[in-house]
């Protein structure tokens, strides 16, 4: 089966009003031929109205990088689904490593955003991955396999229809040390395997995206592995060239 390719940019906390117009200028142009594989940018809060203004009418979709689980309340400084749909987003980051180690997200709040944002109509992609120190102790499978399960168990492997799943090794995110295609493959073989054992048709069909310093030079190799369905990449993702390059890989 031929999954098409996805590549999601993750801004993390960059941006500007006056660099956004530039940057998502420039991705709609550089990527407007490419109608062979799908592209979304998250982008913080602030700008979610301008993405929606620069990006509608084009093959770019946008999306968060983080939501509230709770649908409205008494929850100052927190953002809820329904306002992401408001402003015409698709999708959203759940469980980034950077989510987890730094705002002390777990397992369990992931899995919440998880199912909030599916239940509001987005599709939530669901951050997975080890540390070095869990590499290297052999733990990669028990790390990862837990932080699915942590979705599945709970609301049920069908739920991966309308989900993307990306694989992070933290290692690999933030450093220049990508992990090396075998690495990847190795590591989404095991996720769509897991997900073979509750449902073989939704294990086939689930995008499976490699993040960790992902660059216009080496997507292409690690786009050629087989269980390697598109990336979600961070700092490239807000250099127009790399990022356009990156998309180039994937179309
Ligand atoms: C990320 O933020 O999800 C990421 C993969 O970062 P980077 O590409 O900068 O390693």
């Amino acid at each position: 089966m031929m999954r098409r390719k996805l590549v999601v940019g993750n801004w993390k906390m960059h941006g500007s009003t006056a660099g956004n117009r530039v940057l998502l200028e420039k991705i709609v142009n550089g990527v407007r031929d490419y109608r062979n594989a799908d592209y979304v940018v998250c982008v913080p809060y602030p700008y979610l109205y301008q993405a929606q203004s620069l990006l509608q009418g084009s093959n770019v979709m946008w999306g968060a990088q983080n939501l509230c689980a709770t649908k409205d309340g008494a929850l100052t400084g927190a953002v809820s689904p329904a306002m992401l749909v408001d402003f015409g987003c698709t999708h959203v980051l759940v469980g980034h490593s950077e989510r987890r180690l730094q705002f002390h997200e777990t397992d369990d709040t992931a899995a919440a955003r998880f199912h909030a944002a599916q239940e509001a109509g987005l599709i939530p992609i669901l951050c997975m991955g080890e540390s070095r120190e869990e590499r290297d102790s052999d733990w990669t499978e028990f790390i990862v396999g837990r932080q699915l399960d942590s979705v599945m168990r709970r609301y049920g492997v069908e739920v991966l229809r309308r989900a993307v799943l990306a694989y992070e090794p933290l290692w690999a995110v933030g450093s220049d040390n990508p992990a090396t295609p075998d690495q990847a493959e190795e590591v989404h073989q095991f996720i769509r395997n897991r997900i073979a054992r509750c449902d073989p048709e939704i294990a086939r069909q689930v995008r499976i995206l490699y993040g960790g310093s992902l660059t216009a030079a080496n997507a292409a190799a690690m786009f050629a592995m087989p269980n390697v369905d598109g990336g979600l990449v961070g700092r490239a993702s807000i250099k127009a060239e790399e990022f356009i390059g990156i998309c180039r890989a994937a179309n």
